[in-house]
């Protein structure tokens, strides 16, 4: 068994669509990133990559690749689940926290969860939470959204 952390924050900018778990919030912003900004596929393909001892998101996904730019993260993340896969491990559990003042994330983790069915998680082995940062800090400002995840892998032949 391995266990992973992953952490990821984008600041809001206007322009942009809100997509969060490859689902598009209605909301005035969206979050700047050099891919889609999706902070919760980011914060799940690191906890991943923790607990393979891949490195990280930047790592395998560089910035300064513009095969990257405004890639869709459900994408990235279906490789790196394919990635685990290939280095002999299958996932037991994902869980995530969500950290926004606003817009209200509870009523579209359902529409998340299976979305991000499609990269090969199971909704059945994620979990999805939100909450707000009771006004403090740049979240609380509403200057953007973070997210904490944690991943657990057993190995394929274990
Ligand atoms: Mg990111």
């Amino acid at each position: 068994m391995r266990v992973g952390i992953g952490y990821d924050s984008h600041r809001f900018t206007e322009g942009r669509k809100l997509t969060l778990g490859g689902v598009n919030i209605p909301f005035s912003k969206g979050l700047a990133g050099h891919s889609d900004g999706d902070v919760l596929c980011h914060a799940i393909i690191d906890s991943i990559l923790g607990a393979l001892g891949e490195g990280d998101i930047g790592l395998h996904f560089p910035d300064t690749d513009a095969a990257w730019k405004d890639a869709s993260s459900i994408m990235l993340l279906t490789k790196i689940v394919e990635l685990a896969r290939k280095r002999g491990f299958e996932l037991v559990w994902i869980d995530t926290v969500i950290i926004a003042e606003s817009p209200k994330i509870a009523p579209y983790t359902a529409s998340m969860k299976e979305v991000i069915s499609h990269s090969g998680i199971s909704p059945s082995i994620i979990s999805i939470k939100a909450k707000t940062n009771e006004g403090m800090g740049f979240i609380g400002k509403g200057e953007g959204i973070a997210v904490h995840s944690i991943c657990l892998l057993r190995g394929l032949s274990s």
